[in-house]
């Protein structure tokens, strides 16, 4: 019989037992996780928007309007004027024809990959793909190929020897554990050549990269067009779901066989009013950007200085992996943040590969420079202690 206790035992004796922390405030800069004023050093609510008091004021509009729960799968009665409203936006944001929004970013990745690939399909996966993607590509039945992290001879290599006549390509834009971006221009580029479709994840690029936040198309201003693009807007739009978008017929289909579109009431009133507010936000507040930007490469260069080696030094993303490897070192160097006041989350195995457990550190546009400088100083002080650095 499958033995539960045991089981969860081994996953503590191998030092990769989760913890809950529960936050008592909003999602700011400073807040309060189990009783303790912290500085918070891991939110994606990147641009600092989940506390938006024109946010909040267009939820409890919607609520006063239309009630809290919509009541109904999206193709019986859960599809208000508003769902429609959010998906043409969406399309327009990112000059496309049409989207097609999911109740979180993880089904959307699951319902779109397992609707559109089936088993005569060949799926080429980075290997550092987020799991929302790899379940995906699990759920579809295709042959599954990883290839090396933003490895373009490799990608290659394995097209050379496992193409197929349906064939897709998909990665991360921005990769959720190193912050690194994918070369998405050479990957357009093979995926052209090889007449392969393409599927870019953007949870992490939507509203940062690009000059009016349009993700990864807009940063390298690439002409060649990406068949799927993916986001989330649990992360910079500060609410909950997922979006497709791409042509009419792709979206048309996925409406009709994305099995995580149809078997699931639709999202709420007031979070699909929270994507449109603050939409228009990430496309007028440049200045949120700048800021992100700014403490981006403040910090990382604090930190460079201070001895932390850094994988993703020059690009201009929110996420920042400190690498320390062993599992417990890195709990341990968490935990003292913690007591010190700084809420810097560990990130172990399965989460990422064996060997590489880390700190991920992530910025705010909110954050002032005063809250990196109280950061820094205690990250630093915790690595000595820890003889990390
Ligand atoms: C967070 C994330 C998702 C999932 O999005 P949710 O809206 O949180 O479900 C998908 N892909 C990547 C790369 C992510 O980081």
């Amino acid at each position: 019989m499958f033995n539960i206790k045991y089981e969860l035992n081994k996953i503590k004796e191998a030092g990769l037992y989760r913890n809950l922390k529960y936050l008592e405030q909003s999602q700011n800069p400073k807040t309060i996780i189990d009783g303790k004023e912290v500085l918070l050093l891991a939110s994606n609510d990147y641009l600092g928007l989940c506390s938006d008091e024109r946010l909040k004021k267009a939820a409890i509009e919607a609520i006063n309007e239309f009630g809290v729960g919509s009541g109904g799968s999206r193709l019986t009665t859960g599809s208000y004027r508003f769902h429609q409203e959010v998906e043409e936006k969406i399309a327009e944001f990112l000059k496309e024809e049409k989207s097609i929004v999911f109740n979180s970013g993880y089904v959307a990745n699951v319902g779109t990959i397992s609707a559109l690939c089936d088993k005569n399909f060949a799926i080429f996966s980075d290997e550092l793909n987020h799991t929302s993607i790899i379940d995906g590509c699990r759920l579809s039945k295709a042959k599954i190929i990883v290839y090396k992290h933003c490895d373009l001879n490799d990608l290659q290599k394995k097209l050379n020897k496992y193409k197929r006549a349906n064939s897709l390509i998909v990665t991360d834009g921005v990769f959720s554990m190193d912050g690194d971006i994918a070369p998405l221009p050479d990957i357009l580029k093979l995926a052209l050549k090889e007449n392969c479709l393409t599927m870019v994840d953007e949870a992490h690029s939507l509203g940062i990269l690009g000059k009016d936040g349009r993700g990864l198309r807009e940063y390298f201003n690439l002409k060649e067009k990406i068949d799927i693009n993916m986001g989330t807007l649990s992360k910079v739009l500060a609410s909950e779901g997922g979006y497709v978008a791409g042509d009419k017929m792709l979206i048309d289909y996925l409406k009709n066989k994305a099995r995580s579109f149809i078997y699931s009431t639709a999202s709420a009133p007031a979070n699909i009013k929270v994507i449109l507010k603050a939409l228009e936000i990430v496309e007028s507040e440049n200045e949120r950007r700048e800021n992100l930007r700014k403490n981006i490469f403040w910090f990382k260069n604090k930190l460079r200085d201070k001895g932390f080696k850094l994988i993703n030094y020059e690009e201009p993303t929110p996420i920042i992996p400190l690498i320390i490897g062993d599992s417990d070192k890195v709990y341990k160097f968490s935990e003292l943040l913690f007591e010190a006041g700084i809420y810097v989350p560990s990130i172990r195995p399965p989460s990422v590969p064996l060997g590489t457990s880390r700190l991920r550190i992530s910025l705010m546009a909110t954050h002032t420079k005063k809250d990196l400088e109280i950061a820094l100083e205690k990250i630093e002080k915790c690595a000595k202690k820890l003889k990390i650095i």
